[in-house]
């Protein structure tokens, strides 16, 4: 039995990458010392991979913005309008290069744009998409993946385990740039060089490679699955004297077994965490020849291991097939796991008893290991640690799950239906055609970031801040009334995270020091952790809410995050489904809804950015997501009477598989961004006949440009030709939180007049 690892993260336990890689692109470092600090930081991350025993240590794990990007250039995948760039940097040295694909390259008279970014499956981490165009080459390029093992090789003393993408994942990544070709039927000209790289790690003394094949949990066409059997055995029948093992995780192979298990490779690694159940289909299908990785340690969350429950996994798949072929694993990589839980000083140790970071995670692989030897010294600490949880009363709040177990359908459901709530809501506000309002955040100046620094270095008093908050808060409703919004906000002043700020407030959140995981590039995030029932103490927005509409006679709109973007964005509770800590926040979130309509606030937005990405990977589970997900936005929501006017606000996402839900959703107003799209996100609600209000973004609030009215009445004019006018709302496409203060001002009086021209036009 080995001990195996996928991957481990590569900022840094203190973010010293992220800090030298931007310290780099500043010109403040040079490449020596950037990789300088990379090399540190690879050998800490060896080094306690030694040190837990591991015995299949990955390397080429480390990278420095995104392991896609790291392939593209390993396979040459490179767009042409790099070209220019490739023949600038200087011979062997491919890292400007590599940073131009990533972030774009303004220099030397050069403006090349950056490569596309996306979600990495369902997680927080976003990749670089590979582009091919139909004639795509494909040759060795980098050199990065041979130096990495060779230096893995000589600091481990020991030939370490190279991870790269495999080829048919690799391609499924990517996107084709041009029309008439798939990119799947790449496959034949991409085979040849798996097999030079493979070879040449052979000949370098690598004894396995792991090929990563994600793609074999997800749903895959005949093609596709065609694909897989083809490029394996075409590698297969080319090398000798090396190991592939081919990595799964995210999901369950289910209808891909028997295609994962019969192809030619050395080992397979599953999900069990997110997939236990697939176990046993593996089991039965495996060939004598395979041995099989065990997935049990979440590479995804921040819970310590239930060491049993892991065992019987182990046993099972042991006394099947027998231990010499089993291997213990992380269910993916760990690097979706924050570094080190031993950085977390101002923990509760009661708290910290329950979790394990990437760090703990290998010493979890090393205990399962030393347990299924029969050494069980650890199992008592551990179902210690479990039991105190399942019992604790930090966790577990009868009151709490008493009010989830009382949910009926009736606490999902408005008073009236939409058409009778619009007629009160019309009464009520008096909003004139095509209404004019704002996504909710206003710029957050440096000046704004800076008073809560002071507020938590001490410098300022908890009053002094307030006041700052306030000003900043009425200068910004003055501006707007200037300007002639119909519905204000208060601009989110007094907000860190859409998230984080919640999460503070609530009870069964907690919060980490250094727990960051890498969300793209030199960018991570930290996400807070729901560690118990979920409620909430006090009023959370209603202070600030209040205050605003005070300043003003006009409509000041309530902001608030909905429960099911407050979930995706958090790490969560292991120990009972997400559908219900869903719940939870629902309520938490429902009693801030009607306290805000007992404050006089008569219109409240609650933001869901973040349901489509919950989406499952697998599409036969997305109606039961779809289900709990969209109930408990309508918990949250429907605590109101008719007159009080609730909005969502989604970001950009594709609305056409999910258009019924959506509308399910029956929020009075939805705002959603289209203006990159010039309205083509509508169609989807234009063809369903969506009834109720919609706001669709006529400008981009992702570039300092500001939109002419002309343009924004011409899209205004479009959304009026798909959907009935009076129905419209005229926004940004989202929050307004990441502009500066003079292109923000422009845009939204351009809007405003837009919204004017396309009145009279009526
Ligand atoms: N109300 C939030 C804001 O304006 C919404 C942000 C989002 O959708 N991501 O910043
Ligand atoms: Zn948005």
């Amino acid at each position: 039995m080995l001990k195996n690892n996928l991957g481990y993260p590569r900022v840094g336990s203190h973010r010293q990458l992220k800090k030298a890689c931007e310290q780099y692109w500043a010109g403040k470092i040079d490449k020596g010392e950037l990789h300088q600090v990379a090399r540190k930081i690879k050998e800490e991350n060896w080094q306690l991979q030694i040190d837990a025993g591991i015995d299949l240590i990955p390397c080429n794990d480390f990278s420095y913005y995104d392991q896609v990007l790291d392939m593209s250039l390993l396979l040459g995948v490179i767009p042409t309008r790099y070209t220019q760039v490739v023949s600038s940097v200087k011979e062997n040295d491919e890292l400007d290069l590599y940073f131009a694909m990533a972030r774009g390259y303004q220099k030397d008279g050069l403006d090349v744009t950056a490569m596309e970014m996306t979600k990495w499956f369902d997680t927080n981490y976003h990749y670089i998409v590979p582009e091919f165009t139909a004639n795509q080459e494909f040759r060795v390029f980098s050199e990065k993946l041979y130096a990495e093992f060779n230096y893995a090789h000589q600091y481990c003393g020991k030939a370490a385990k190279p991870v790269i993408i495999g080829p048919v994942s690799y391609l499924l990544l990517g996107k084709e740039k041009e029309e008439g070709f798939e990119r799947i039927d790449l496959i034949k000209k991409l085979v040849p060089v798996y097999v030079e790289i493979i070879n040449r790690l052979k000949a370098l003394g690598a004894e396995w490679v792991q090929l990563d094949e994600p793609y074999l949990a997800l749903d895959l066409s005949k093609k596709e699955k065609e694909a897989f059997a083809y490029a394996y055995q075409a590698i297969s029948n080319r090398i000798s004297g090396i190991k592939i093992l081919v990595a799964t995780y995210f999901d369950a192979l289910l209808d891909n077994t028997h295609l994962a298990v019969n192809l030619p490779i050395a080992a397979l690694h599953i999900d069990l965490v997110r997939a236990p159940g697939q176990l046993d289909e593996v089991l039965a299908l495996i060939p004598e020849r395979l041995s099989l990785s065990l997935g049990v340690v979440d590479g995804r969350n921040v819970w310590k291991n239930n060491y049993q429950q892991s065992l019987e996994l182990v046993n099972q798949a042991t006394a099947a097939i027998g231990s010499d072929r089993i291997m213990i694993a992380p269910s993916c990589s760990l690097l979706h796991s924050p570094y080190d839980l031993d950085l977390e000083t101002q923990l509760d140790y009661g708290l910290k008893n329950w979790m394990a970071f990437a760090k703990q995670k290998l010493t979890e692989v090393k205990e399962l290991f030393d347990i299924s030897q029969g050494n069980t010294t650890s199992l008592q600490a551990n179902q210690q640690a479990l039991d105190t949880r399942s019992s604790s009363k930090l966790v577990h709040k009868e009151v709490v799950k008493q009010r989830v177990a009382d949910i009926t359908d009736t606490d999902a459901q408005r008073g009236s239906a939409f058409a009778i709530r619009q007629q009160l809501q019309q009464k009520r506000f008096q909003l004139p055609l095509f209404p004019t309002t704002t996504i909710g955040s206003f710029p957050q100046t440096d000046d704004i970031r800076k008073l809560r620094a002071k507020l938590k270095k001490g410098e300022i008093t908890q009053a002094e801040y307030e006041q700052a908050i306030e000003q900043a808060t009425i200068d910004t409703i003055r501006l707007q009334e200037e300007i002639g919004l119909d519905v204000l906000v208060h601009g989110e002043f007094e907000r860190n995270d859409m998230v984080e700020y919640f999460g503070e407030q609530l009870e069964g959140y907690l919060f980490t020091q250094n727990g960051w995981v890498q969300s793209y590039g030199s960018r991570c995030v930290k996400p807070p952790v729901i560690y118990g029932d979920v409620s909430r103490p006090k009023d959370m927005t209603v202070r600030w809410s209040s205050f605003a509409a005070a300043q003003t006679e006009k409509h000041m709109k309530g902001m608030l995050t909905g429960p099911i973007t407050i979930l995706q964005w958090s790490f969560v509770r292991d120990d009972q489904p997400r559908s219900v800590t869903a719940n939870q926040i629902a309520l938490a979130i429902r009693d801030e809804v009607v306290a805000l309509e007992q404050a006089g606030i008569g219109i409240i937005q609650i933001d869901e950015p973040a349901i489509r990405e919950g989406l499952p990977l697998r599409k036969a589970n997305w109606p039961t997501y779809l289900d709990w997900a969209i109930k408990a936005f309508r918990i949250s929501a429907s605590g109101v009477q008719n007159e009080t006017q609730i909005h969502t606000h989604m970001c950009y996402s594709e609305f056409n598989d999910i258009i019924e839900n959506i509308a399910a959703m029956d929020a009075d107003v939805i705002t959603i961004e289209t203006s990159r799209s010039q309205m083509e996100l509508l169609e989807a609600f234009a063809d369903f006949e969506y009834p109720n209000e919609i706001g669709p973004g006529v400008y981009d609030i992702h570039s300092p440009r500001v939109p002419s009215t002309e343009e924004m009445v011409s899209l205004l004019e479009k959304a009026a030709t798909l959907l009935p006018a009076e129905n419209i709302w005229v926004n940004p496409d989202c929050g307004l939180k990441t502009r500066k203060w003079p292109e923000t001002k422009a845009a939204l009086e351009n809007m405003v007049a837009a919204a004017k021209q396309a009145r009279e036009k009526q």
